[in-house]
């Protein structure tokens, strides 16, 4: 069953996200898809791989751990960690992941610098923004964020690839660039100000807004609903 849907439906997100670049008027090579896939079992993970899918996201430390050690063999999978991040999991975050997407205070950033092995080489991490500035979520405002860029740029075991945000949800496409657009201008402010750093990602765009994400310049789109239909909310959590 969920066999089926994903043959049909990680080709339909490829598509979709080709059209969308098209639309844009950019290049097919210019943003890539981010597999989000929390709650869903490893079986679906090799499903995915199977069909060259190579970047997976998962948000529950605990419940990725378990995946990761079931997909051992898929040596080439890039594991990113995309879910709030507190200290006592920093340190499976620093062995286990490739990329993590949702750092957002200077504090978490030296604990997963000291503890990346030296033996992974830096880990991609993207400063996750609380660009609709709402009160309850996590991520640095835009106000803070030059001065937590400049603490993660002097950390060497991090390599600070770019910004992540999940903006208030919004209908329709004028509402759903607004926010893409200004993490697109904070990272742009970012570049002028730390010209040497390999700030190359903006990690935004869902299954319910990816176009307004590239059109706004995404290079990394998150996609889970899309890809592997939708999440039951008690499943494994
Ligand atoms: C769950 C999640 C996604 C995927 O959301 P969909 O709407 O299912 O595509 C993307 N980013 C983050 C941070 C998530 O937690």
């Amino acid at each position: 069953m969920t066999d089926l849907i994903l043959h049909d439906a990680l080709p339909a997100a490829r598509r979709r996200l080709g059209e969308a670049l098209a639309a844009a008027g950019r290049a097919d090579a210019d943003a890539h898809l981010l597999a989000v896939s929390k709650t869903k079992p490893a079986a679906a993970i090799r499903q995915a791989w199977g069909l060259g899918q190579r970047d997976f996201g998962e948000n529950y430390l605990q419940e990725a751990l378990d995946k990761q050690a079931e997909l051992a063999d898929l040596t080439d999978i890039v594991w990113h960690f995309i879910g709030p991040l507190q200290s006592n999991k920093t340190r499976a975050v620093a062995e286990h992941f490739a990329w993590v997407h949702s750092l957002d205070r200077e504090k978490i950033a030296r604990r997963l610098n000291d503890q990346r092995p030296a033996t992974l080489g830096p880990l991609n991490v993207c400063l996750q923004v609380n660009i609709s500035e709402e009160a309850s979520k996590s991520g640095v405002t835009l106000a803070a964020l030059p001065a937590l860029a400049e603490a993660v740029l002097a950390l060497p075991a991090l390599r600070l690839r770019g910004l992540m945000a999940i903006p208030a949800p919004a209908e329709g496409l004028a509402a759903q660039r607004r926010p893409y657009a200004r993490l697109r201008e904070a990272l742009e402010a970012l570049r002028e100000r730390f010209p040497e750093a390999p700030l190359d990602t903006l990690s935004m765009g869902m299954s319910n807004d990816l176009e307004a994400a590239i059109l706004e310049g995404a290079t990394l789109v998150r996609l889970g609903t899309a890809i592997f239909g939708e999440r039951s909310t008690t499943a494994n959590q």
